[in-house]
């Protein structure tokens, strides 16, 4: 028998994370509606309480392909996976459609040529 969403939390509670608590405060939807916005902290937690048998939830699915692929990427408050992140976009700087490369300060890709000056070497 599954075992349900209460009884994998309590397990969660011998070792209680207190950004998680308040996630679950906020609302016990954020672990089923599988939202591309879901925050990292939840996504680790919704896997977490899969892999203990928990049911009922959702794992975050891609803001653009809709696939519950790990979600390495984002595109302004969605969460994107890798695929998607790799794809072409406009450069912020130079305008030209290409991989995107880096992201600056803002968000914002750039293309391989136009590194941002303080960027962080983070490939979305
Ligand atoms: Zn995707
Ligand atoms: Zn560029």
């Amino acid at each position: 028998m599954a075992r349900t969403l209460a009884a994998a939390g309590r397990d969660l509670l011998d070792h209680p994370a207190p950004h998680l608590t308040t996630v679950l405060l906020a609302g016990s939807a954020v672990l089923t509606d599988g939202r591309s916005s879901m925050p990292r902290a939840v996504e680790e937690l919704v896997r977490a309480l899969i892999g203990r048998g928990a049911t009922g939830m959702a794992l975050p699915r891609c803001g653009e392909c809709g696939k519950t692929s790990l979600l390495h990427g984002r595109r302004g408050q969605v969460r994107i996976c890798s695929v998607c992140a790799g794809r072409q976009a406009p450069c912020g700087r130079c305008g030209r459609h290409r991989r995107v490369a880096y992201r600056d300060r803002h968000g914002q890709q750039r293309c391989r040529r136009c590194p941002p000056t303080t960027h962080t070497g983070r490939v979305p």
